[in-house]
């Protein structure tokens, strides 16, 4: 197949008709290889365990300016709900329809075209442009960025800063670039007692109590008062569950769980020793246990060259002033931060993962106008 390099929105096109709902042999991949090579890039592909990632790079010196984003999409939900099909990225009054469309084909199409259009102009970079592609972002994650960068590190590659395409903008395009993200952890309570009659609880032992003094003892966890650029840590109990239906039972067990959202104050291991401490392991007859998970540490890149670079590129297309914001969910960045400044910006977030998900044409083409001014202060400074 030959692709277009040069125009952002048909190779998203290309990369949308891959139906590459997670989990899956990942063709947007096979395509994006191709495109790269064909610019002069080196590739290598990395499969570990039926996942499929990708690393490009075309340059030999430092600094190396790293593109980071995922090709595999959410499933398509609610069929019937679609105005077209899903993986036919119809363009219909200038907008581009299909899975991916936000998130993040058409970031990956900018990434590619950004670079194709350096290329063109300024030949080799002082330093190398690298794409790091992972199929699976969406899914697990367990063999995406998290297995592909140190593997990546491990066969003598290098990374000095990192864009992540994720779409980020929330009202305009480049309003909003994220430079940290919160942590997150997962826990759940469970008390274990023993059940029977209301009427006779020295021959029971009630798990609710229990459940609740440690609930009210997570609830008056002192977190902190925000960090730089974070708001303060936030715990939120999010179910109860007992599912006893009668009035005269004293129930068996119960459950709650709960999540924290956390600052970098905090590691995700210290938070899960400290509840361990808090909330115990029993008492009245009832056994006590806290399973936690934490699913993403926190992050924070310092304003700096970086961000600098991010924002002065998003005001020359678009004369705005992006903010630079911490909120929202997770996402790989969390893997990279570890290796290098890192920091995100990509096409409106609002119709990622939805039916009909879209983008206008005219944010793609102008997303990747921001990410070739990127490269190209980013090498006139290197
Ligand atoms: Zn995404």
């Amino acid at each position: 197949m030959t692709l277009n390099l040069e125009d952002p929105v048909a190779l998203s096109q290309a990369l949308i008709r891959q139906p590459t709902v997670n989990p899956c042999h990942d063709g947007a991949q096979d395509l994006l290889a191709e495109a790269l090579e064909s610019l002069g890039f080196r590739t290598r592909r990395y499969h570990f365990e039926g996942v499929d990632n990708l690393w490009a790079r075309i340059g030999t010196a430092s600094p190396n300016f790293c593109f980071a984003g995922h090709t595999d999409v959410v499933p398509v939900g609610d069929a019937a709900g679609w105005t077209t099909d899903p993986f036919g990225a119809e363009i219909r009054n200038g907008v581009l329809y299909g899975r991916g469309a936000a998130d993040m084909k058409t970031g990956i199409a900018a990434f590619v075209v950004a670079s194709a259009r350096y290329l063109a102009d300024h030949g080799q970079p002082k330093g190398w442009i690298s794409l790091l592609i992972t199929g699976d972002e969406e899914g697990p994650g367990l063999y995406g960025t998290r297995r592909l960068l140190p593997a990546v590190i491990a066969d003598g590659e290098k990374l000095d800063h990192c864009l992540v395409g994720e779409p980020t903008s929330e009202d305009l395009l480049g309003d909003i670039v994220k430079n940290g993200r919160r942590g997150s952890l997962n826990g759940v309570i469970k008390a274990v007692g023993k059940q029977g009659h209301v009427a006779y609880p020295e021959k029971s032992a009630n798990p609710m109590p229990v459940l609740l003094d440690a609930l009210a003892k997570l609830r008056g966890m002192k977190l902190d008062n925000g960090s730089p650029g974070f708001q303060p840590s936030n715990l939120e109990v999010t179910t109860i569950d007992v599912g006893n239906a009668a009035h005269n039972v004293i129930p068996a067990q119960a459950t709650a769980k709960f999540n924290i959202r956390f600052n970098p104050n905090h590691k995700g291991a210290d938070l899960i020793d400290r509840i361990r401490q808090l909330v115990g392991s029993a008492g009245s007859g009832v056994t006590l246990s806290v399973d936690m998970r934490v699913t993403g540490e926190a992050f924070y890149t310092n304003p700096g060259k970086l961000t600098e670079l991010i924002v002065g590129a998003v005001k020359a297309e678009t004369g705005r002033t992006p903010q630079l914001t911490t909120g929202g969910g997770t996402s790989d960045a969390r893997y990279i931060k570890d290796v290098c400044p890192v920091a995100e910006l990509g096409v409106r977030n609002e119709m990622a993962h939805k039916v009909d998900e879209h983008t206008t044409v005219d944010e793609i083409e102008t997303l990747c106008r921001i990410y070739y001014r990127l490269l190209a202060s980013y090498f006139a400074a290197a």
